[in-house]
């Protein structure tokens, strides 16, 4: 059977994950001011403040969590904290927090808890009450798998772009005694900070599976540049290993694909508009950003040239002195790295080098302007 008959990807708990991620780095944000103002120090400390609360292990949703699941209260003056009250069908249920710092407390939600509002209290008797409610579910809402073990991972291809040729792909397998529902993150390394969630539903054990990121963030916006990894593990958590491989990921490709050097850049005393970089005539061109074939056309001095709007940078990418037509038709998609044509001198050119502009949105005689594309070019120049 193949993969993808065997999983359901499940688009809108990519949502609610996609807020957890959101979220975590608002509660980092909280943690630091509350840090930063301190607990007050002389006097009677400020009553706590909680801003928002979510759930942390055995999610179902943002803030929805199972029994014996954790919540995460975060807000300011929560250093004090001695006890997380949750409602309950009989009543409500005191729990001492397993872990308590200024920003944010942590604790565990009691077998009986209820949906409904969660209260902290310090030790001086102050309260403060999350905004939000909480959605408390059965313990068995979430499987536990036993016999989870992630065996193996492996990200292809490992240096990927953004909207480039190739998916950015997951192949993974996990033993198991039965499906599980599996959370695939993608992690910033230098941070540890995850950027994207993928939960995949009911997934085969023992079974090659592949996932395919878009290369987007929670946002949807291309993130940094750098070390990434996919972590796998089990959805419902604590329940088994996890298991991480790690990737290269870049928005954009030097787009000469051969040996070359730099020519005059903007300005150059003539007005020029763009960068040169030489190379050995018929070095391959390839597009610095995926996106929309605006033009493809020959004038008199830029020879044959080709311009695309890049995708989600709104800026367009122009390429000239090509040796003839560029291969991708006007109005087609392009992909990071596709190969467009190849270099020369055709037009007003003195040997074989590509001209480069970076044009701002909304682009290239469409009312942008032109960019200094040094920079840019020098910088994807580095990594690829
Ligand atoms: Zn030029």
């Amino acid at each position: 059977m193949s993969p993808g008959a065997t999983r359901t990807r499940t688009r809108t708990t990519t949502t609610r994950s996609i807020g957890l991620v959101a979220f975590a780095a608002v509660a980092a944000l909280l943690s630091w001011a509350g840090a930063a103002s301190g607990d007050g120090g002389i006097g009677t400390p400020d009553p706590p403040r909680v801003k928002d609360i979510v759930c942390s292990d055995r999610c179902l949703d943002i803030r929805t969590v199972t029994e014996t699941g954790k919540v995460e209260v975060t807000g300011r003056d929560l250093g004090e904290t001695t006890a997380v009250r949750f409602p309950g069908a009989a009543g409500r249920i005191d729990v001492k927090p397993s872990k308590v710092e200024s920003g944010r407390v942590t604790a565990k939600v009691p077998t009986g808890a209820a949906s409904g509002k969660v209260i902290v209290e310090s030790r001086y008797g102050t309260k403060a009450k999350a905004p939000e409610d909480l959605v408390v579910k059965p313990e068995d809402a979430i499987r536990s798998v036993k016999g989870f073990a992630v065996k193996r991972v492996e990200a292809a291809p490992k240096t990927a772009y953004f909207d480039g040729r190739k998916d950015i792909e997951l192949d993974y397998l996990f033993e198991a005694d039965e499906p599980a529902d599996i959370r695939i993150d993608i992690v910033a390394k230098k941070k540890n900070k995850t950027v994207d969630s993928i939960i995949e539903k009911n997934v085969e054990p023992f079974s090659n599976q592949t996932a395919t990121w878009d290369g987007l963030d929670a946002k949807g916006k291309p993130p940094r540049n750098g070390k990434y990894k996919f972590r796998v593990s089990a959805l419902g958590g604590e329940s088994g290993s996890s298991q991480a491989t790690g990737f290269a990921y870049y928005d954009h490709i030097f787009p000469l694909r051969g040996k070359h050097y730099y020519g005059d850049g903007l300005g150059a005393g003539r007005g020029h508009q763009g960068q040169d970089v030489f190379a050995r005539c018929g070095t391959k061109i390839v597009a610095a950003r995926g996106g929309t074939v605006q033009t493809n056309a020959y004038q008199s001095a830029a020879g044959y040239y080709v311009v695309i709007d890049g995708k989600k940078t709104g800026e367009d990418y122009v390429y000239m002195h090509m040796e003839k037509k560029g291969r991708p038709k006007e109005g087609s998609r392009v992909r990071t790295g596709e190969t467009i044509g190849r270099e020369s001198d055709t037009g007003d050119a003195t040997g074989c080098h590509l001209h480069f502009e970076l044009w701002s949105a909304p682009g290239w005689y469409e009312g942008g302007h032109v960019l200094n594309p040094t920079r840019p070019l020098k910088k994807w120049d580095k990594w690829s």
